[in-house]
């Protein structure tokens, strides 16, 4: 046997604890023993066995706890209990409460020998069956990322074409042909835009970001980002403020995951806004969290959309309006908030705008 498996024996009687051994040691098992469910489970967790044989009736504990504490500490052990002729019934329920088998007494060297290679073979489909559950995970998080780093590399090489004929270095181009390529331009945008979704999507399922989580600033966040968007705010008439910040502004956070949280909001609330309507964020230390709300005078979400919008692919559908995004960024900036154990929360109006508040867990206090 290449792989040298354990068994610890819990039986009060002596005997019974001998026998089985000199068996299961011929074998080539390793093997432990315990004379009563205390020690019993002082051991489980000591050595941390792959099959452990139960006696059903011992002074102290009985059998049927130990087999509970037994599953609660590993799932994955193979538990086999130990009958005497009377206690058929708790047999069945020793089965009902996740057993493996039973070994009714007196029992023969061959019958115990059947028994364990029986659960040997299933705890070998049990893991065989979890590498492969992980292989297909792993296959399905890097065919996500691959395909999409092959796709966008070279979308990203036809866009700079784009540009250098826009751009009248390799010759004049006619109106007619710059607004067609104009139109072909943002197309490929909007799927560049998409690609990076799907991106963003297959790094959030890795789980990374709690693990990066520090004390970090949102006014500083936020700051940062209207900065960078107040151009193209000005450009479309819209006024950005950020009210003063009164109290702590400091999460538990992860920095460039939450910057596209944030700038998520802040781009939906300029994309959705009315010509000289306005934007104004508010950032709050409350009792549990840091809130802060992105209030804008844009067009609203009526009421039976609200409870999609932040669904994977979900556009609220407008006449006269075409869809500006991928439907992807309010779902991102869910999982992201999800992450970090805060919520996400919309009110919102139609005609008259919408308040998106993010609410993040503070830091601990040293
Ligand atoms: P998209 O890429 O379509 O912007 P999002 O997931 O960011 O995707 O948003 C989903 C939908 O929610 C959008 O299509 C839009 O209709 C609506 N929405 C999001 N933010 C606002 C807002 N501030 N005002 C009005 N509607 C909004």
């Amino acid at each position: 046997m290449e792989e040298q498996l354990k068994v610890l024996i819990i039986d009060d009687e002596e005997s019974m604890r001998d026998s089985c051994s000199l068996i299961l040691i011929k074998d080539g098992y390793l093997i432990d023993t315990a004379e009563n469910g205390n020690e019993g489970l002082k051991k489980l967790e000591e050595w941390h066995p792959e099959f452990v044989l139960i006696d059903l009736k011992m002074p102290g504990i009985d059998g049927l706890e130990v087999l509970e504490k037994v599953k609660e500490f590993d799932s994955e052990i193979i538990p086999i209990v130990i009958t005497g002729y009377a206690t058929v019934e708790s047999a069945v329920e020793a089965m009902k409460r996740g057993a493996y088998d039973f070994l009714p007494k007196p029992f023969t060297p061959e019958e115990l020998r059947i028994i364990i290679k029986r659960g040997l073979e299933r705890r070998n489909l049990i893991k065989e069956a979890e590498s492969l559950r992980r292989e297909k995970k792993l296959i399905e998080e890097n065919f996500i990322t691959m395909v999409t780093h092959q796709l966008r590399s070279p979308l990203v090489t036809i866009g700079q074409y784009f540009e250098v004929i826009l751009g009248g270095i390799v010759g004049d181009v006619a109106t007619k042909q710059k607004e067609m390529i104009l139109k072909a331009k943002d197309r490929l945008e909007g799927l560049l835009e998409l690609i990076n979704d799907w991106l963003d999507i297959a790094r959030l399922s890795n789980g990374q970001i709690l693990e990066k989580r520090k004390s970090i600033s949102i006014g500083e966040i936020v700051e940062k980002i209207v900065d960078f968007i107040r151009p193209q705010a000005e450009k479309a008439g819209i006024s950005v403020k950020i009210l003063p910040i009164k109290d702590s502004d400091k999460v538990l956070g992860d920095k460039e995951s939450l910057e596209q949280v944030f700038s998520n909001l802040i781009n939906n609330a300029i994309k959705y806004n009315k010509s000289n309507g306005s934007i104004s964020i508010t950032i709050e230390e409350q009792k549990n969290c840091i809130a802060t709300s992105i209030k804008d005078t844009g067009i609203g979400i009526a009421k039976e959309h609200l409870p999609m919008i932040f669904d994977q692919f979900y556009q609220v559908s407008r006449t006269g309006q075409k869809g500006k995004g991928s439907g992807l960024g309010l779902s991102i900036a869910k999982k992201i908030v999800d992450l970090h154990n805060g919520s996400i929360d919309v009110e919102s109006k139609e005609g008259v705008g919408s308040t998106f508040t993010v609410c993040l867990p503070k830091p601990e206090k040293t």
